[in-house]
C-alpha cells in the first residue's frame, strides 16, 4: 500500500499512474482524485497566505513536515503559537519585543537623545550587530510605497513625532536632540525619507542620514558590519535645528 507521501509525490507530478495525460472521459472526477486530503489543502492554503510562498513552495514545505516526525510539527506550531502570544511592539520605538519598553528602550547606558530611524525590525537588528550605534531607534513597520497601498498613516511616524514633541513618551522622559535617517537606499526609502523630513520640519531635532555606503536598492540586511558602521560613523547633517 502506497504512504502518504508516495501518493502525494504522484499527485504533485500531475502524471496519472495509468500514463493517460489526465483528460479521460470524467475532467471533474478526475480533478478531485488530483486534490489533496483536506487537511493537507488547508496547511497548503494557510501557507501560500505567507509573502514569497507560492503553492509549489506551499507543497515543498507541508511535504516537508509530512516527512518528519510528529514532534518536529509540534514544535513548529508552538513557535508560532508563541511567537504571537509572547511578542508585541515596543510602545516607544515599535520593536519587537518580548517586555515593553523593549531592552533597547530600558538601557539608560545608550544615548536616549539620539533616534536612528529604520524601516523594519529586521534593519534594527543589522544595525546592532555592526555594534557601532548606542543610541535609540524607530521602527516605521514599512516604508512608503503608494502602489502597494502603503501611506503616510500606515507607519508609526504619529508615535515618533509624539516621541519628538513630548520628551514623556521618549524612553526615560529624555529629549530627543538628533534623529537618523536610516532607511533603505531604495525608491521607497527615499520617499519616506522626504516624508520624515517634512513632517519633522519645526520639532527643533537635527536630522541626519546615514552615510551612503550602501549601493543604491541594496536592502540594509545585505550589508556587511563595516559598510554599516560607516554608514553611521560618516552620517551627513541634512537638517539643523
Ligand atoms: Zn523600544
Amino acid at each position: 500500500m502506497l504512504g502518504y507521501h508516495d501518493q502525494m509525490a504522484d499527485t504533485e507530478g500531475h502524471t496519472p499512474r495509468d500514463g493517460s495525460r489526465g483528460g479521460g472521459s470524467d475532467p471533474a472526477r478526475v480533478k478531485r482524485s488530483l486534490a489533496y486530503p483536506a487537511p493537507v489543502e488547508r496547511l497548503l492554503a494557510e501557507l501560500t497566505r505567507l509573502p514569497g510562498i507560492g503553492r509549489r513552495s506551499a507543497e515543498r514545505l507541508a511535504f516537508h513536515v509530512l516527512k518528519h516526525d510528529r514532534e518536529d510539527a509540534d514544535r513548529l506550531a508552538q513557535a508560532i503559537a508563541d511567537v504571537k502570544r509572547a511578542i508585541g511592539h515596543c510602545s516607544v520605538c515599535s520593536n519587537l519585543t518580548e517586555a515593553d519598553p523593549c531592552p533597547i528602550c530600558c538601557d539608560d547606558a545608550r544615548d536616549r537623545g539620539t533616534v536612528l530611524v529604520v524601516e523594519q525590525p529586521k534593519d534594527l537588528i543589522a544595525l546592532e550587530q555592526a555594534g557601532m550605534y548606542r543610541g535609540l531607534y524607530h521602527v516605521l513597520l514599512g516604508s512608503l510605497s503608494p502602489l502597494d497601498g502603503v501611506g503616510p498613516e500606515d507607519l508609526t511616524l504619529a508615535e515618533l513625532v509624539e516621541r519628538i514633541r513630548k520628551p514623556g513618551a521618549n524612553a526615560g522622559g529624555v529629549r530627543i536632540t538628533e534623529v537618523i535617517l536610516g532607511m533603505n537606499p531604495t525608491v521607497e526609502g527615499d520617499g519616506t525619507s522626504l516624508l520624515l523630513m517634512d513632517r519633522l520640519a519645526g520639532t527643533g531635532v537635527t536630522i541626519s542620514r546615514l552615510a551612503r555606503g550602501l549601493p543604491a536598492g541594496w536592502s540594509m540586511q545585505l550589508a556587511s558590519k563595516a559598510v554599516l558602521a560607516d554608514a553611521i560613523e560618516g552620517r551627513v547633517r541634512v537638517a539643523e535645528p
